[in-house]
């Protein structure tokens, strides 16, 4: 095929010129997936290890999701959160069974989570009639896009240009309890943490550390919010982070795999802190949006019955092992380390990732950064053994012609 009939090209040079430039986009227009495969404008067939960024937990239009939102096309759309509608409650009652929390507020996005997190713990405090509205942040986090959110993210990078941000923002090194100790104080509102920093770089916390900030908000007396948008649903092995780490905060937000790639999401709260939003004090139009919760329902019937939440700790496991074992063959010269945990790992290098992101697309394997030098891997929950390791032998082959 000649550049001119291809059209990957003309899709690429059309987002080129007419999509804001904030992102870059790879040179391929994506056009159906199923499971963990997708196809290009060419024809072009990828396995998908990054599962559009976290999301597809279930792979790429699963057959439930689909009758879910079917079902759901034909029957209510939109009414807006001055009617409750019943599959925003379906979705309330599994949130809330499954997990510590007693009352969620249903947002569309992972920033809209974090902000009405952000908006909440200030507001509790206000109530409470402390001086408490500080938030203690971590380097290396990812929060989102919002000016709030954006300006909890301990990336200085993202902020350039955007300043002056939300005041009242303090960072911390990630894992770092003693410096975390030393800025949390009597204006403290609330510690914003990352079980696992996704995109800064796929860090999982250290037990300590989530144990310590914990304590620390305990002995403190502010809240404690993990931000589990991108480890939430299942990609870390346990449907939470923070069940696995065996430490509760008072707040938790999630989005990405909530929807399987519906926009949404939610965020979740204790009882005594969720009352401080009182009507009028927060809102969303399409939050909850029927169509929305009317998916996610069936992402979590999947994840929890359908028992996609063990297959995923299986091959979780498996990820792991096989990234060790690549990193070791290709030695301490080429790569610095592989962590992660579950079915979101990444593999940080001597090297730009970028690089090696194209080579694996090049040869039919999607993986995607997380920063410079990570290579992150976070595929559907529900990809086989099979898949796992064709995939991975794609990517150990790529990483030694490109770091070779
Ligand atoms: C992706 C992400 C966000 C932002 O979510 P959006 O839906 O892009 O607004 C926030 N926090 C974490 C940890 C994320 O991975």
């Amino acid at each position: 095929m000649t550049a001119s009939d291809s059209r990957n090209a003309a899709r690429h040079a059309q987002a080129e010129q007419w999509l804001v430039p904030t992102y870059k986009p790879q040179p391929i227009a994506i056009v159906r997936g199923e499971g963990c495969r997708l196809w290009d404008a060419d024809g072009g067939e990828y396995l998908d290890l990054m599962g559009g960024i976290a999301t597809a937990a279930l792979g790429h239009c699963h057959p439930k999701v689909v009758s879910a939102l079917n079902e759901q096309a034909s029957k209510l759309w939109h009414v807006s959160n001055l009617f409750s509608t019943e599959p925003q409650l379906e979705l309330a009652n599994r949130l809330l069974a499954h997990s510590f929390a007693d009352r969620v507020f249903f947002a569309n996005s992972g920033a809209e989570a974090n902000e009405v997190a952000l908006k909440l713990a200030r507001r509790h405090f206000h109530d409470a009639e402390t001086d408490r509205t500080e938030i203690v942040a971590f380097d290396g986090s990812f929060h989102g896009r919002t000016l709030f959110t954006l300006s909890a993210t301990g990336q200085p990078a993202y902020r350039e240009g955007f300043e002056p941000v939300v005041p009242g923002i303090l960072h911390a090194p990630f894992n770092d309890l003693a410096a975390a100790e030393k800025i949390i104080g009597p204006h403290t509102a609330a510690i914003l943490v990352e079980p696992m920093q996704g995109e800064g770089g796929v860090r999982p916390a250290t037990p300590e550390f989530l144990e310590g900030l914990r304590s620390l908000a305990d002995e403190r007396g502010c809240l404690l919010i993990f931000d589990e948008i991108q480890t939430g649903m299942g990609r870390t092995g346990a449907l939470f982070a923070y069940q696995q780490y065996g430490v509760t905060p008072d707040i938790m937000t999630l989005a990405k795999a909530l929807g399987n790639g519906i926009p949404i999401g939610a965020m979740l709260a204790r009882e005594d802190i969720a009352q401080a939003l009182v009507p009028g004090t927060h809102g969303s139009t399409f939050g909850g949006n029927p169509l929305a919760t009317a998916c996610a329902t069936a992402v979590l019937d999947e994840l929890i019955e359908g028992g996609v939440l063990e297959h995923a700790n299986a091959m979780g496991k498996r990820l792991g092992e096989r990234l060790d074992a690549i990193a070791a063959s290709l030695g301490p010269d080429k790569v610095v380390e592989a962590r992660g945990m579950g079915l979101l790992r990444g593999i940080e290098l001597h090297g730009p990732a970028a690089d090696v992101v194209a080579g694996c697309r090049e040869r039919g394997v999607l993986v995607i950064p997380a920063g410079a030098n990570v290579v992150r891997i976070a595929p559907p929950l529900v990809i086989e053994t099979d898949e796992l390791d064709r995939g991975l032998d794609v990517l150990e082959s790529v990483l030694q012609s490109v770091l070779g």
